[in-house]
């Protein structure tokens, strides 16, 4: 009988069946794991954003980038590109039918009416300045991303206004 109780267990780290145990994600892989998941479903062809606004280890809102709620969608028309430039002679472009994920995160927080105020967001990829303005405004305290994006416009915005810019290091999942 107690062999047959030893065959039977499925606990992790109980021996011979099970060579390594699955390591647990973090909070901070966890909730960029979600925004990867969530870019997933973005439509902008330029790329695929995705947004999880989360207070007190519960998620509050998602978003990913696309266009508003009954409009034609890039990846079924075309992306419409125009181009802008900054101050510094920089020439940034962007697409005229999106709106960012961060942005679709707290439209949708809004329209629920769930406070965002004090939370954190994990974006995959770092906030343009336009998003960046927003974020502060609806009291974002700290901003996880993956990838850098135009986060050369940035530092200066950052450093006046105190919000936290934190780059999550999804490399490790990656190769998974
Ligand atoms: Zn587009
Ligand atoms: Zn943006």
């Amino acid at each position: 009988m107690p062999e047959e109780t030893k065959m039977g267990c499925c606990c992790p780290g109980d021996g011979d069946v099970h060579s390594e145990p699955e390591k647990r994600l973090g909070w901070h892989e966890y909730f960029m794991s979600v925004a990867q998941l969530i870019s997933r479903r973005a439509t902008c062809t330029r790329g695929h954003i995705g947004a999880v606004i989360v207070r007190d280890h519960s998620i509050l809102s998602t978003g990913y980038n696309g266009a508003p709620a009954g409009l034609p969608h890039c990846n079924d028309s075309n992306c419409r590109i125009y181009r802008s430039t900054h101050p510094d002679g920089t020439v940034e472009e962007n697409c005229v039918n999106t709106i960012h994920a961060e942005i679709n995160a707290i439209a949708q927080a809004a329209k629920h009416g769930v406070c965002i105020k004090d939370s954190d967001i994990y974006i995959t990829a770092s906030p343009c300045i336009h998003c960046l303005k927003v974020l502060i405004n609806v009291g974002i305290k700290t901003i996880y991303y993956d990838k850098p994006y135009k986060i050369e416009h940035i530092d200066e915005l950052l450093r006046l206004s105190g919000i936290r810019l934190v780059q999550v290091n999804m490399v490790d999942n990656q190769k998974e």
